[in-house]
């Protein structure tokens, strides 16, 4: 899987998901706005709600890194390792059973990705080009990037 096929698959996941039903474009608003085209915001959004909806998308940024610390925590320096499962959400009766939930390090830096492929996706970024051209920066900076640690 590419970078390119992360984000598209974790933008339209969420879409499916309702996660950005508040920034769908309303009768209200003009599909030309100039911001979501110099942005190139995807079509079906309002702009000023999608630009407005990003400390949000990067608080749930942080909590997915803070879901990594946590179970550091609970498991210590072996943690990484593990994939345990939480048992799955109490739903209805009536309702299907769920798959039991992944929970470990590793699930958790993918929930990274995965929010980082659904922001960029939002916002017409191709994160994809963005991690190239930042890695190939990267590699031009000095040792510990000139700092002590
Ligand atoms: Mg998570």
């Amino acid at each position: 899987m590419t970078i390119k096929e992360m984000q598209a698959g974790a933008f339209q996941n969420s879409l499916d998901h309702g996660f950005w039903d508040a920034c769908r474009l309303g009768d209200r608003v003009d599909p030309l706005d100039a911001e979501r085209v110099l942005l190139s915001i995807p079509m079906i959004f309002d702009a000023d709600r999608v630009i407005k909806s990003i400390p949000e998308k990067v608080a749930l940024l942080h909590s997915e890194c803070s879901e990594v610390l946590e179970i550091y925590r609970e498991r210590g320096a072996y943690g990484a390792a593990d994939n345990l499962y939480d048992a799955p959400p109490k739903m209805l009766d009536s309702a299907p059973a769920l798959p039991k939930k992944p929970y470990g390090i590793r699930e958790e830096l993918a929930d990274i990705l995965i929010r980082c492929g659904d922001l960029a996706g939002a916002l017409g970024i191709d994160l994809e080009r963005a991690v190239k051209e930042k890695m190939a920066y990267n590699a031009t900076r000095p040792f510990k990037h000139g700092k002590n640690c």
